[in-house]
């Protein structure tokens, strides 16, 4: 589905990306894991084709992302910050981008499951921070992409949330989707991943299952196996 090779990627001096090679399948969640600062972010806008390599290749579904517009067709994108007009009601912005996209959109289901039909006359610049996220996954996932890419899409959601999301995750998975996503929340990771990429410095130091990191490290939670990594 997506595969890159020997991808590097600087922002003037500072290497994000080093060398990074990875294979992300469908019908599974790769989950990318890494502290702070350790490239999550660059590397999925450089899937997206948002960010360029400065060498190496990407190819999402056997076309190399250079040719954007062909291909962002195949990719849901859930950014980390969402920018929002604030004067639009949430129901005004989702009519906006189903008119600008023109495609079938099931916004009705994820409105109804991430329990937001009370807000969908509120204003964007009113909305609590957990709120917003939901608005950011409904616009994201409305459109029926097989690839995935979610940055933190946990952020602010209260337990409810967070259950919702993770059986969207499920359903996206059971439908064969690509979903590639990153998460502090590590319970999230140990119940739903198939695969984690552990990421540190921009180097690729794991791929693999959850299994195969405990091994790996012989460790046997989630938190000890990265620290073994730091
Ligand atoms: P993560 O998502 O793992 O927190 P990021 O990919 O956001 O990491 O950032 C990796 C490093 O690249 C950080 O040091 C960040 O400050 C830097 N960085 C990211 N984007 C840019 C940019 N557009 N210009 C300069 N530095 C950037």
């Amino acid at each position: 589905m997506i595969n890159i090779q020997h991808l590097h990627k600087s922002f003037g001096k500072l290497e994000v990306l080093k060398d990074v090679q990875l294979e992300i399948l469908p019908g599974k969640v790769t989950a990318v894991l890494g502290p702070n600062g350790s490239g999550k972010t660059t590397l999925m806008k450089s899937i997206l084709g948002m960010t360029l390599p400065d060498k190496g290749t990407i190819e999402v579904r056997g076309e190399p992302t250079r040719h954007a517009w062909n291909y962002r067709k195949h990719l849901s994108y859930v950014p980390q910050i969402a920018q929002f007009p604030s004067n639009l009601t949430v129901q005004e912005l989702l009519q906006m981008i189903k008119e600008v996209r023109q495609e079938p959109a099931n916004e009705g289901s994820l409105v109804d499951r991430l329990s937001l039909q009370q807000f969908l006359d509120k204003k964007l610049g009113t909305l609590s921070g957990g709120t917003r996220q939901k608005v950011n996954l409904v616009l994201a996932l409305m459109f029926d992409a097989p690839i995935v890419l979610m940055d933190e899409p946990t952020a602010g959601l209260d337990p409810v949330a967070l259950l919702a999301l993770k059986r969207l995750i499920q359903d996206m998975r059971k439908a064969g989707k690509c979903i590639l996503v990153t998460t502090h929340i590590m319970p999230l990771v140990e119940e739903l991943a198939d695969e984690i990429v552990f990421l540190l410095d921009g180097k690729v130091y794991f791929q693999g299952s959850l299994s195969e990191l405990f091994s790996l490290t012989e460790k046997n939670t989630l938190e000890e196996a990265i620290a073994h990594f730091l």
